[in-house]
């Protein structure tokens, strides 16, 4: 018998956890903290959050993380009711290093083996390094490049790259002895690399599948802001700042090097320079070893500064990318020739730079995109524009498939099942197909 049970990603955007059963064997797919978990019980703007220090105690008692013999370290399970095991899980599989996909490796025990993509590893000790989140497991990370098939006991999976808002994304086909399944992870047909989202789709027909597990993200109503291409991302703009003498800022997801070389571009055309912060700087220079994402290296570009905040106290990664950073007087001196990338939470570095005026590109959308610290209202964004005379302009292109493309793929692939995940949307996929009846930690046979 074979078994799908979602453990996340249920009626939720992230949070994906898939366990897919088929006799002894026994795998996840992603194995993330959804954006909306912990709200019905915790506040963490007021500091109500479960306490770290007793592993998953806070999160068993509220069911926000599946209570599995065999699944977690000891040190995560030691402070709870559920008793130790050795490893009954054989691996767990990730399709891309967002926050609601990886979140919780952290708690795996440390004999079950992680895969994931080589650009998922390399941008995730990043993270960790320049964000103290901890994202990956202390235990066996084997990576995967596109196309390979990986053996774990009876089931055979193949990882093939999909095109999302982080380089090295996968999707998967699960071959089990009755027959295939599909799980798109996250993925879009609009991006740079849209291709690659379309030789997903391709293999995926060709394996006839038993089951479909599909993302539907903008599986909505209706959306509330105009979504774009990557390439009209670029040309708007670059008209935005070929028009203009003064400053421009720039706001993106911290991991979305699509938009980041979409600017870097705008940048080199128009003759400016970009100035990134000293995190995407040592996120860059992590992605060198990786050629294929041609990603320039802010050590040795003639486009790329970074930005050396001044803090009370630098650590140890920030103090060799000091070394070559500019700082708000120069940006200051130079607003006509820079295209400034902020996080938002550096908005008030604009109380040092002084803008005279000049020009925001907002390249942000998503309500749950995978960095939930990139949310502020809009109220008070706008409010920092018009302080500082900076037009506002909004230009996205989402990292997911339209409402529209999700429904045209899973016509294509035409799968026995169809499990919509990550979305908010089950009803409109109701209307449009026989859907699985989903619920969280329902087992649902092949
Ligand atoms: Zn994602």
């Amino acid at each position: 018998m074979v078994s799908l049970t979602l453990y996340g990603g249920v009626n939720e955007i992230g949070g994906n956890k898939i366990l897919i059963e088929d006799r002894g064997s026994r795998i996840f797919l992603d194995f993330g903290q959804s954006f909306s978990l912990l709200d019905d019980y915790f506040v963490p703007e007021v500091y109500l959050t479960p306490r770290e220090r007793f592993g998953l105690r806070d999160y068993f008692e509220f069911n926000l993380v599946p209570k599995l013999k065999g699944l977690y370290s000891k040190e995560a399970i030691q402070r709870t009711d559920l008793p130790y095991s050795e490893p009954e899980f054989d691996a767990v599989f990730i399709s891309h290093a967002h926050f609601d996909h990886v979140a919780h490796l952290q708690y795996l025990h440390e004999r079950i083996p992680v895969y994931m993509g080589e650009a998922t590893k390399m941008i995730a000790e990043s993270t960790e390094i320049t964000t103290k989140n901890k994202m990956l497991p202390e235990g066996d990370i084997r990576t995967f490049r596109s196309g390979r098939r990986i053996s774990v006991g009876g089931l055979t999976v193949t990882p093939i790259h999909v095109d999302h808002s982080v380089p090295g994304a996968y999707g998967f086909i699960v071959e089990t002895s009755e027959g295939a399944v599909v799980y798109t992870g996250d993925f879009r047909l609009h991006g740079p690399k849209g291709v690659m989202s379309r030789e997903f789709v391709e293999k995926a027909k060709e394996m006839e599948p038993e089951a479909l597990i599909i993302e539907g993200t903008r599986v909505l109503p209706e959306e509330k802001r105009r979504n774009f291409s990557e390439e009209m991302v670029y040309s708007e703009s670059k008209r935005i700042v070929s028009e203009t003498d003064a400053f421009v800022m720039t706001m993106r997801y911290p991991k979305d090097l699509d938009r980041f070389m979409t600017f870097y571009r705008v940048a080199k055309e128009c003759g400016r320079e970009l100035v990134v912060s000293m995190k995407t700087a040592h996120l860059l220079i992590a992605l060198q070893k990786d050629e294929r994402l041609k990603l320039p290296d802010p050590r040795r570009s003639s486009v790329v500064r970074i930005y050396g905040r001044e803090l009370r106290r630098y650590e140890g990664w920030m103090k060799e990318l000091m070394e070559d950073a500019v700082d708000c007087s120069y940006v200051a001196e130079n607003q006509r020739n820079v295209m400034l990338e902020l996080d938002l939470w550096c908005l008030p570095e604009l109380i040092d730079i002084q803008p005279k005026r000049g020009e925001c590109i907002h390249s942000m959308s998503e309500p749950f995109e995978e960095d939930p610290i990139s949310q502020v209202s809009d109220e008070v964004f706008c409010n920092w524009c018009k302080h500082f005379n900076l037009n506002n302009h909004q230009l996205h292109a989402s990292g997911h498939a339209s409402r529209g493309e999700i429904f045209e793929i899973i016509r294509e692939i035409n799968a026995g099942k169809i499990l919509p995940i990550h979305t908010t949307g089950v009803e409109l996929f109701r209307k449009e197909f026989k859907i699985e009846n989903i619920e969280k930690g329902r087992k649902i046979e092949l």
